[in-house]
């Protein structure tokens, strides 16, 4: 009988402090920051104190390897370690742990793998500093190409090339790299749910089926600035009103077509709170189970702005910033997960809004992912949570998919 996930919470303990802002109690390890370096040292020392195989690929991407990356067909797990602005402790760090503790675990079984096996650590998952999620695994697949990576930019007008370089990896190194994933046989990662599906049906560990696809939008509303105290109501240009107009169409919309539809960031120019705005710009984030709907929910919010911008003198522009289409994971490799873990009950399988490194390597690679239990739902915040002992279910369950998929 083994301790299933000994090193766990050990390892927990020394990431819990890096990154954490004392005053929100969230964590801000934005791509190649300092807090994102001494995460990477962490996962360094994780390689290498089991002996793994440590190195970093040209995007930045970080690998320990048991077993021979050149004999192909490995099966890889892991996650990101980065975080959203506030982020909590288990996005991303849960999957990362897990997989060094299950393959803590394949050890302590005696499985003896028949295929090269590997925790990676993609980088800029997020997307928190240059406003592109999973930069590090797009690079890989091929889907950003190195320019236009190379000239994303941070709040501070820090391009990521001048990021990378002073983290001490080569911008010019970053592209696509088809031979590390022609390596790969299939990509697992575990990832804390971000909802509460398996909450609301009492289990700890659930297999993904698709992914919502999802985007982003641009809205601009151009208005007029004037005296807050001077300016007749009938004369205002106001965007404040269109825009809030359209924040409350967004709601509708997406709860009449079982939508998600969110402006979780605004941007408003003057920005004085004696002056009419000029210019609101919000930002609409949108996710729905398929293509359709979500096209025609943007769209409807598009229309209610623009609608509403004609009645208020308001110039609209809408540009969409990125799309991620909709994620089928492999029918096969998930079918597989759901065996090796259905032994007792069969396991869960649930559909997610969310973006994920799998969901981008998911056209070069079979991929699945693991969900564990997550009480609140909460997730993207400090009060993101799991139970100790789900998350040691959690690493038994990839233990037992590692070691069905490669010691078998
Ligand atoms: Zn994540």
């Amino acid at each position: 009988m083994t301790s299933v996930g000994a090193a766990f919470p050990a390892m927990w303990r020394e990431l819990a402090p890096i990154g954490r802002h004392t005053g929100s109690g969230g964590y801000r390890r934005y791509a190649w920051t300092p807090a994102d370096a001494d995460c990477r040292a962490w996962f360094r020392s994780q390689a290498e104190d089991r002996g793994l195989a440590y190195e970093t690929d040209r995007n930045g991407n970080q690998w320990a390897w048991l077993g021979d990356p050149a004999a192909g067909d490995a099966v890889v797990t892991g996650s990101h370690l980065d975080s959203v602005p506030d982020g909590g402790a288990f996005d991303g760090p849960l999957g990362v742990v897990s997989s060094f503790a299950a393959l803590d675990e394949l050890r302590a079984r005696g499985a003896r793998p028949r295929r090269p096996l590997a925790v990676v650590n993609f980088v800029d998952e997020e997307g928190a500093r240059f406003g592109l999620a999973c930069v590090g695994s797009r690079l890989t697949a091929g889907q950003l190409s190195p320019q236009d990576a190379r000239a994303l930019v941070d709040a501070d007008g820090v391009s990521l090339a001048q990021a990378m370089e002073k983290a001490g990896q080569d911008p010019d190194a970053i592209g696509a790299d088809p031979e590390r994933l022609a390596r790969v046989g299939a990509f697992v990662e575990l990832h804390v749910e971000q909802g509460r599906a398996l909450d609301l049906l009492d289990r700890p560990v659930g297999v993904a089926s698709a992914i919502w696809p999802h985007g982003r939008w641009r809205f601009d509303f151009r208005g007029e600035a004037n005296h807050a105290g001077t300016t007749r109501i009938e004369d205002r240009r106001d965007p404040m009103l269109t825009y809030a107009t359209t924040v409350l169409a967004a709601r509708k919309k997406a709860r009449l077509a079982g939508a998600l539809a969110t402006f979780g960031k605004v941007a408003v120019e003057p920005n004085g709170v004696n002056a009419i705005a000029s210019q609101v710009r919000g930002w609409l984030d949108s996710r729905a189970a398929d293509e359709d709907t979500l096209a025609e929910v943007v769209a409807a919010i598009e229309q209610a702005a623009r609608e509403r911008g004609a009645r208020d003198g308001v110039e609209v522009s809408v540009v969409r910033e990125s799309f991620t289409p909709v994620v089928e994971f492999a029918h096969e490799l998930r079918d597989t997960l759901a065996a090796l873990l259905g032994a007792g009950a069969p396991v869960p399988v649930l559909p997610t809004g969310a973006g994920h490194d799998a969901g981008i390597l998911s056209a070069a690679v079979p991929t699945a992912m693991l969900f564990v239990r997550n009480p609140s739902g909460v997730s993207h915040s400090p009060a993101e949570s799991a139970a100790e002992d789900d998350c040691l279910a959690g690493v038994s369950a990839l233990a037992d998919v590692l070691e069905g998929l490669a010691c078998r």
